[in-house]
């Protein structure tokens, strides 16, 4: 039961039904205006126009009485122009002339002369001599329109009457009544027809776009998204499979990750186990021996410790839970302590550090995590460093704070790579299982620059090395 009302309430809200509802009321409410506008006025308008005619026809007759230039004969024509029957009667109400269109089925023809005498006598009590009434013709059943008007002075004539049917009215009426339903039917149907098509042509698209949403929600990420037809769900599909393709990407990235990390946690916990095993079953009591192992196992238990605080740092960068608290210090100083810790690496493995940095230049940043940013491009520097291992630090003042670079002279990352290094996840070297890494150092490095606002970028040629650099900002 409740999902019936759901499902009808669903296809109530929907485009298809929206669009429809709008177009029946659009269609009826230009009916009805229609309807109103020309069925109410309509009959003020042919009763008014008759009225002039009326007033017309009276003061021709009564300018020519006057004159004494009044003949039947234009008594007549007038009667025909207008359609009108034309009585005219002396003081004593004698009819003088007499002529009716309709011959002699009109009202005052066939009035009794007591109904005349009323008709004279309300034209003579009123102000300006003239009695107007809408009658009914008894013998026809057509409404008139009577008028009599009480002429003074000397003439002959004293009395005018005229009397028209409103009846062409009626019958006009009548036919535009019936034509009005035609239309109005034939308009709903046609509009119900049209709104059917136009509300289909409307939201296929969307529907197309939402069952290939669907499939996408299902983990297809093959989907493919088509709006055609309207710029605007051209423009969603096209939104959508950008967002499917970078799904895609990343969902790609997270098994490759997942693939990394278990075998990069898996190597270190067999070495830590082999070891400990080793110190228990072999090594326990030999001191020189089971110091080594236990430096193994130490070593080992920090890159997993390295692995899970990237993860974890990536993590609460992203989610925002890290707060930046900004100092100034001094550049030089800061790098060189950095480097410091690098002098092991320089005597047992020969590699070499470079270091520029201005002496008393100061920058402003968070420095747990500059540190951070450092030690991440300068690891990498080592670990992808190739044969001849010098490794550069620079920095260089630019125009409203410092560029900072670490070069190495190793292999270099070809341009197809370049714009997918900072994502997450992202290892070049899958198989290379000889440099530990997670593939979340640079998205790290990313998400710290970006936080303080700094730019940053790469320049990298194959065979020649890469440069990874960021400009600070001085304190506005
Ligand atoms: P990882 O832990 O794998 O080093 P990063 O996010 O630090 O992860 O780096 C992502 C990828 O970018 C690396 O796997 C590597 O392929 C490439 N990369 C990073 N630094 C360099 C470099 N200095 N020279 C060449 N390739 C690099």
């Amino acid at each position: 039961m409740s999902v019936g009302k759901s499902d009808l309430r669903k296809a109530l809200r929907s485009v298809r039904f929206t669009v429809w509802i709008y177009f029946a009321i659009f269609i009826v409410a230009i009916l009805v205006l229609i309807w109103i506008s020309f069925i109410a006025t309509l009959e003020t308008n042919y009763r008014s126009r008759k009225e002039n005619d009326i007033e017309l026809v009276s003061s021709r007759i009564i300018t020519s009485a006057v004159n004494g230039s009044l003949t039947s004969r234009q008594i007549e024509d007038l009667a025909h122009e207008y359609d009108m029957c034309i009585i005219l009667q002396d003081r004593y109400g004698l009819t003088i002339y007499s002529y009716d269109v309709t011959s002699n089925h009109c009202l005052i023809h066939g009035s009794s002369e007591s109904d005349l005498r009323s008709y004279r006598q309300s034209a003579d009590s009123a102000a300006d001599g003239v009695y107007y009434a809408e009658l009914l013709n008894p013998r026809y059943g057509d409404d008139t329109l009577l008028y009599v008007k009480s002429i003074g002075g000397r003439g002959a004539i004293r009395y005018l009457m005229i009397n028209t049917s409103l009846e062409p009215l009626d019958s006009t009426v009548g036919v535009i009544r019936v034509q009005m339903i035609q239309i109005t039917v034939a308009m709903l149907i046609l509009g119900f027809g049209i709104s059917i098509f136009l509300s289909r042509l409307i939201s296929t698209p969307i529907t197309r776009i939402t069952k290939s949403a669907a499939k996408l929600g299902q983990g297809d990420y093959n989907v493919e998204f088509n709006g055609n037809g309207y710029t605007e769900t051209e423009q969603l599909a096209e939104t959508l499979n950008f967002a499917s393709c970078e799904i895609t990407k990343i969902d790609t990235m997270r098994r490759d990750l997942m693939a990394n990390i278990s075998h990069d946690l898996r190597t270190p916990l067999t070495m830590v186990k082999a070891y400990a095993e080793m110190i228990r079953d072999l090594s326990g009591d030999d001191p020189v021996k089971r110091d080594e192992h236990l430096g193994i196992i130490i070593e080992e238990s920090d890159r997993l410790a390295a692995l899970v605080n990237d993860i974890l740092d990536l993590t609460k960068l992203e989610n925002g839970g890290s707060e930046l608290s900004l100092t100034d210090f001094d550049l030089s100083e800061r790098i060189n302590s950095i480097m410091a810790r690098y002098s092991l690496l320089s005597e047992r493995d020969g590699y070499k550090f470079y270091v520029s940095v201005p002496e008393g230049s100061m920058v402003t940043a968070d420095p747990i995590k500059f540190d951070q940013v450092i030690y991440n491009l300068v690891n990498n520097a080592v670990n992808y460093s190739g044969e001849s291992r010098d490794i550069y630090v620079t920095a260089v003042p630019v125009s409203d704070g410092m560029e900072i670079a670490v070069t190495d002279t190793g292999p270099g990352i070809s341009k197809e790579l370049l714009p997918l290094i900072f994502d997450r996840y992202y290892r070049a070297e899958k198989s290379k299982r000889e440099v530990i890494g997670t593939g979340l150092g640079l998205s790290i490095v990313k998400q710290i620059l970006i936080m303080h606002g700094f730019e940053f970028g790469v320049r990298s040629e194959e065979n020649v090395g890469s440069t990874f650099w960021f400009r600070t900002k001085n304190r506005s």
